[in-house]
């Protein structure tokens, strides 16, 4: 059975349902596996398996406390037709790298892949824990979080769910998917401050102690939707099981040789999977973590000292990065220093009292599996362009950034090993700066951007999308930096 610990060293082991039903321990260390589980099931043996199958191979590994039968009904609930390709995660050549498409569920983003599947996962823990009070998800959002876990949690009995935006720092298209949220139970605002504001605003209302009582007080917990629940963690493994076996079907790889995996960061939770997914037998040679101008990641890489302290926030057309202080890092630290919680609870707190932490020689050591690069705005719409005027393919603004950190390793290493690139978001969500980018003129609006794009590229505009600006707006809310805690208050009353 494995059993879920905090990175911060509590010794307080929890079951996955248990975890998932906490989202953060009470050290505020977030969970991690105490063994990694070898797949149930060899890559190769798996070429005829549909996504639901693969993933039936990957979460009870993970999740051994549900049974097959509860995971099998998450897993099928979540990856059905809602996805609007057929095969869930289309595999794609394009340049000289397979693009994993991660966004053709609901939302046109890659959050879907696990908040199609969180809710079933939560309230399925509910019932074996027990649980009796209402769940309220608290999420912090740079954009696509909010909309995906709206969609995910919109209407499920015994939850609530509030989702805080930095007000101004999402797309156009995105605030409209979010403040359109329809669902009784359904909550938004947009926060006057950045993402780093409302995520360290959200994890404040965790720990404290006075929130928790009133809540408990109107039979209410709180739990998370963001990456630091291991419940969106965990789905996230089975993209990267079924991307190799996808390029083993196609002849890319004979069984056993390895791929790298390229993956557009913030939180840091999509490469951490990539990383769980090395750990469970997928032989995965180089993680290369892409940024934008928000580069402490790859500072860091590059130099072992995570440095917040005199950087300035950019606010980018890859808005779903733009975030300084990457959460998941904190499990990563944890794997690499051998499971030490003493060690990462001094890192953690002195990035929360100097602004910055050095690692241990044994981490970076680990750290050498990781190649980290960054490209501006201008990189970013010039991939855009040189891909889609090459082959007509046409990716969005974080998947562009990936593809042009690549194109910079490749140089830099000549390595040559087959490359997926975790694709994150359909263009259409970022069509201001796509357009641009593919040579049509600026558009200040989103929606007509969107009508551009698809007239010029024919390329179909997720259903998510379409209709956006004639929806009704529902939410209309926007709080000050601290004044988070008020408006849960207010939204559950
Ligand atoms: C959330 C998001 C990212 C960053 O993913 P992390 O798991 O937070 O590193 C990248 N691209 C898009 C489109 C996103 O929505």
């Amino acid at each position: 059975m494995i059993r879920y610990k905090s990175t911060r060293g509590s010794q307080n082991a929890k079951s996955s349902a248990q975890a998932i039903i906490r989202g953060i321990a009470e050290d505020r260390g977030l969970y991690v596996p105490d063994a990694f589980p070898a797949l149930s099931k060899a890559p190769e043996d798996m070429l005829d398996c549909d996504y639901r199958q693969v993933a039936a191979a990957v979460l009870p590994a993970f999740l051994s406390d549900y049974t097959q039968e509860e995971l099998r009904a998450c897993i099928e609930s979540a990856y059905d037709s809602k996805f609007e390709a057929p095969e869930v995660v289309p595999v794609v050549k394009a340049g000289n790298a397979w693009f994993l498409e991660l966004y053709h569920g609901k939302t046109a983003a890659f959050k879907d892949m696990a908040l199609s599947i969180l809710p079933y996962l939560l309230t399925t823990a509910m019932k074996k824990e027990k649980e009796e009070s209402k769940i309220v998800i608290l999420t912090a959002t740079s954009g696509d979080t909010g909309k995906a876990a709206l969609e995910g949690f919109a209407d499920v009995a015994g939850t609530e769910i509030v989702v805080f935006y930095p007000a101004g720092g999402v797309s156009q298209v995105q605030e409209r998917q979010m403040v359109t949220q329809e669902g009784a139970n359904t909550h938004v605002f947009g926060i006057r401050g950045n993402f780093d504001d409302a995520q360290t605003g959200v994890k404040r209302i965790f720990g404290d102690e006075a929130c928790a009582a009133e809540l408990l007080k109107m039979n209410c917990k709180l739990s998370s939707a963001n990456s630091i629940n291991i419940g969106r963690l965990v789905p996230q493994v089975a993209y990267y099981v079924w991307a190799y076996v996808q390029l083993l079907k196609q002849g890319v790889l004979k069984a056993g040789q390895p791929m790298n995996v390229v993956v557009p960061t913030g939180n840091f939770g999509n490469i951490l999977a990539a990383y769980y997914a090395k750990q469970m037998g997928i032989p995965i040679a180089k993680f290369i973590c892409a940024s934008n101008e928000n580069k402490v990641l790859t500072d860091f890489i590059n130099t072992g000292v995570y440095d917040i302290s005199g950087r300035q926030f950019h606010v980018t057309n890859s808005p779903s990065m733009d975030i300084l202080i990457s959460s998941n890092l904190e499990r990563l630290l944890y794997h690499l220093s051998g499971n030490d919680g003493a060690q990462v609870k001094a890192l953690m707190e002195g990035l929360e009292k100097d602004k910055k932490y050095q690692v241990s020689d044994k981490i970076k050591e680990g750290l050498k599996d990781f190649y980290g690069g960054f490209a501006s705005e201008a990189q970013t719409k010039e991939a855009i362009g040189q891909l889609y005027r090459g082959e007509g393919y046409l990716m969005d603004t974080h998947t562009a950034v990936a593809y042009k950190v690549y194109q910079e390793y490749r140089e830099a290493t000549k390595d040559e090993t087959p490359a997926v690139i975790a694709s994150t978001a359909s263009a259409y969500k970022f069509a201001e700066a796509v357009t641009a980018a593919i040579g049509l003129p600026e558009f200040r609006n989103g929606f007509d951007a969107i009508s551009a794009l698809n007239a010029a590229t024919g390329v179909r505009v997720p259903k998510g999308l379409s209709n956006l600006e004639g929806r009704k707006v529902l939410h209309s809310g926007v709080v000050e930096k601290d004044g988070l805690w008020e408006a849960v208050r207010t939204s559950l009353k």
